[in-house]
């Protein structure tokens, strides 16, 4: 039996934001090539992400914000039989098309039931390559391409569902998660550290939500080895001093210096060389158990690059 499960679903290559917008399904299509050609497909086990149910998802936004993107969801495809417009905007970066609804519900089932997966002991760990990702998405907005936080709806979950005391979230996407921020902080049972490029999108984390936050704004230009030290300094003696009973990680790969979305000098390297201090922290108090979900990550191979390294890392292969 493999070690880290692989949760997806097809629904999260149909939500697309219209032509050209970087977050688009071909980032899934990248990271799934690149496991074929490396074959480290035969080293996951792979699982279908069922949908979230929306109990679980009220867990982290209020029975409003869900309402409206179904309303917002029933409204564009009536419009699309009557010859609509094939999109609907939220923000100037955030649209719905008519597959978003489900797709969202899928992302957020996935992190849940690699949650599941996870405690039950079936895998040690699990990586979740969906989209629309999550961690701009706060209690009651959808922006920055997310509509649900799958990370944070996760986490509240697993504190719920299992009785957890601790869960950590590790969050190294490009930028700054305001929305896992906004639902999570102040909430002791959950600690939050995070790296971002800063000042940046989405202008936030400077001064940290609540005292569960530990936020590292860094410049644009800091290169890999440097937030590797950051990290080592400051992540590390929080993580262990919290000994989180399960981790999850807010992956996005957009801090790739290959990657245009922001300035930061990550590779593939820096990007294994966190997953290993992750998992450090995991084997320590965790039982090992990691559940990791894509964010963000535009430059299709390093993303897939990246991915790779990090679930060789997570595979132990
Ligand atoms: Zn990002």
């Amino acid at each position: 039996m493999s070690k880290t499960g692989y949760f997806t679903h097809p629904d999260c290559k149909k939500h697309e934001m219209g032509p050209g917008h970087p977050e688009c399904p071909e980032r899934l299509d990248a990271i799934e090539d690149r496991l074929l050609v490396t074959g480290l497909d035969v080293a996951l086990e792979r699982y279908e992400a069922p949908p979230a149910a929306l109990a679980d998802i009220e867990l982290a936004h209020p029975r409003l914000h869900i309402a409206a993107l179904r309303g917002l969801h029933d409204w564009l495809r009536e419009d699309l039989e009557a010859g609509g417009p094939p999109y609907s905007q939220i923000d100037p970066d955030t649209s719905i098309n008519a597959y978003t609804w489900p797709a969202a519900l899928r992302a957020a089932g996935a992190a849940i039931a690699a949650t599941d997966a996870v405690m039950a002991g079936e895998i040690e760990n699990a990586f979740c390559a969906v989209r629309p990702p999550g961690h701009h998405a706060t209690r009651d907005k959808a922006m920055g391409f997310c509509f649900f936080n799958n990370v944070a709806i996760a986490a509240k979950y697993a504190l719920q569902r299992y009785n957890l005391q601790r869960v950590a979230v590790v969050d190294f996407d490009v930028h700054h998660g305001n929305g896992t921020e906004d639902i999570l902080a102040g909430d002791p049972r959950a600690l939050m550290v995070g790296i971002f490029q800063h000042p940046f999108y989405p202008y936030s984390g400077e001064h940290p939500a609540g005292p569960n936050m530990l936020n590292v704004p860094v410049p644009a230009y800091t290169r890999g080895m440097e937030i590797r030290e950051i990290i080592d300094i400051t992540w590390m003696p929080r993580l262990e001093e919290f000994k989180p009973e399960l981790i999850f990680v807010s992956a996005g790969f957009d801090a790739h210096r290959e990657d245009d979305m922001g300035q930061l000098g990550m590779t593939e390297q820096d990007y294994a060389w966190i997953t290993m201090r992750i998992k450090d922290v995991a084997r320590r108090f965790s039982k090992g158990r990691i559940v990791s979900c894509l964010e963000g990550g535009y430059a299709l191979s390093a993303l897939a690059r990246s991915v790779e390294a990090h679930l060789r890392v997570l595979a132990d292969v």
